[in-house]
């Protein structure tokens, strides 16, 4: 039995990833994001009559880097196809994609569900443009924006091996990593650099057959996506169960209401009338082109976490966290090449520093650098600040370029290791406690940690632990004739 009765869920995925190029996949103009509207045309992502595309390299080297980060097997020799459909935000009049002969075919995607591991597969992944963008309420106007549009995309286009809303979230965020470590794309949902769309059929249980399929469009958080696809579910079960079919259509979901709604019955939907692309040449890639862009791939994120945990002893909780975005696993390694106490390393970021850091698309913005995080540890190890000071060293030290040790110095935080000066204090703390000496050389000893917390008052912490205890001891074992 299934979480749902009788019937199984079959979840596919579509997911449109932006390649983070400097430049459109046809043209020379930027793919920056956030400017004013059209300050990034020209006559070929405009579609004027007679403009050629030429295909960006970078565009391809970064979409052969994601194809084998999945795994797949590239194809010699994909084509450029022409998708055509009226829009106005699509000047041509056609998308610019790959059909029936795609980049790369069957790679797959391990993801982990509730503890238990899931191989889902990779049908496809090819490379596409973008499409411009449709602004409404500028003024009392509408604009369409065309600076996004021809924009190089792949789609990466799984097989039907998804089970639950929870599965393919969990596809989702393994995915968007894996092309946020590879470099290929920023992972930014909210600025639509990555985009999913969900097909959600249902199925009886032991049935091998698909079911009609709905296509779920646009689904731009992860918060919602596991939600958007059960409801999504539960309303084919309902159908089905009052002896109704499920029609194939494309469906919008809202998070608010926490239902989906009909955009469009599929059934009716237009021809895109395929046919290759005249203006460009197919793309033809040579062994050894793939094979450079394939030895110089990074390490990916599920073997660097699997990686640092067995070398590092690091827990799981702690990998998942430390490695689960580029920049703060880069963070972490360039701290253990200065400090080697990975465990000890990985404590002090999590707790301290982690609190302070926010991650925009690839980048993360860190208060400290990692050689001060290492400097702060190497300061406590040496044991000239304790581990209490280590926190107020990094809140001094946060939002500065001050060396943690002269910090340390100008604020006279230093620990209080000399055992002279911590033995006037506690002549002095004994002195103004003749009843607690008395006390203890009777026998009482368990009132020594009461002397301890003394001087640690008169030092605000900052004495050497070890070296009270054993000040203490003597001095108070002077006069009991022990
Ligand atoms: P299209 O190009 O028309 O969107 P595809 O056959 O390429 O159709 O499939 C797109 C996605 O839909 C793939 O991820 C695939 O796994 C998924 N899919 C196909 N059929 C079903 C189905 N019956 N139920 C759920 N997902 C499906
Ligand atoms: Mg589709
Ligand atoms: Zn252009």
């Amino acid at each position: 039995m299934s979480a749902y009765g009788e019937y199984e869920p079959v979840i596919g995925l579509e997911v449109h990833a932006q390649l983070l190029t400097r430049t459109k996949a046809f043209c020379g103009c930027a793919t920056s994001f956030g400017d004013p509207p059209n300050t990034h045309t020209c006559p070929v992502c405009l579609g004027l009559p007679g403009a050629l595309p030429v295909l960006n390299a970078e565009a391809v080297a970064l979409a052969v880097r994601a194809s084998l980060a999945l795994g797949c097997s590239l194809q010699t020799r994909s084509v450029f196809a022409r998708k055509n459909y009226f829009y106005p935000d699509l000047p041509k009049g056609y998308q610019i994609s790959q059909y029936d002969l795609p980049l790369a075919l069957s790679g797959v995607l391990d993801v982990e569900v509730e503890g238990t591991p899931r191989r889902v597969g990779i049908h496809r992944v090819h490379m596409e443009e973008d499409a411009g963008k449709n602004l409404h309420g500028v003024g009392d106007e509408s604009v369409v924006d065309l600076n996004r549009a021809g924009t190089p995309l792949i789609e990466i286009v799984s097989e039907p091996d998804l089970r639950a809303g929870a599965e393919a979230a969990e596809y989702l965020r393994r995915l968007r990593e894996v092309l946020m470590f590879t470099g290929v794309n920023d992972g930014n949902l909210e600025q639509g650099s990555f985009r999913c769309d969900a097909n959600v059929s249902i199925r009886k249980v032991g049935e091998t057959r698909l079911g009609t399929r709905v296509e779920l469009k646009n689904i731009n958080s992860f918060k919602f996506v596991a939600d958007a696809i059960d409801v999504e579910i539960r309303r084919q079960i309902n159908l089905v169960e009052r002896g109704e079919r499920v029609r194939q259509q494309t469906r919008g979901y809202s998070a608010e209401k926490r239902e989906s709604y009909l955009l469009r019955d599929k059934e009716s939907e237009s021809d895109y009338r395929y046919f290759p692309e005249p203006d460009l040449p197919p793309l033809v890639l040579a062994e050894a082109y793939v094979e450079s862009i394939r030895s110089a791939l990074p390490e990916l994120p599920v073997a660097k976490r699997a990686r640092w945990a067995l070398e590092l002893g690091l827990t799981a909780y702690a990998t998942g966290v430390l490695g689960g975005h580029p920049a703060i696993a880069r963070f972490f390694d360039e701290a253990r090449a200065l400090y080697p106490d990975a465990v000890k390393l990985a404590n002090f970021v999590q707790s301290e520093v982690l609190r302070d850091v926010t991650t925009t698309g690839l980048s993360a913005s860190f208060p400290v650098t990692p050689a001060q995080v290492a400097e702060i540890l190497r300061l406590v190890d040496a044991g000239t600040i304790s581990g209490k000071q280590a926190k107020e060293l990094y809140a001094a030290v946060a939002g500065t370029d001050h060396a943690p040790a002269d910090v340390v110095r100008e604020r006279g935080m230093a620990v209080l290791g000399d055992a002279s000066a911590i033995e006037s204090i506690a002549r002095g703390v004994m002195e103004a406690n003749p009843k607690q000496v008395a006390a203890y050389r009777a026998g009482k000893t368990a009132l020594l940690g009461f002397f301890v917390g003394q001087i640690m008052k008169q030092t605000k912490g900052s004495a050497d632990p070890a070296t009270v205890n054993a000040v203490l001891v003597r001095l108070l074992g002077e006069g009991s004739g022990a």
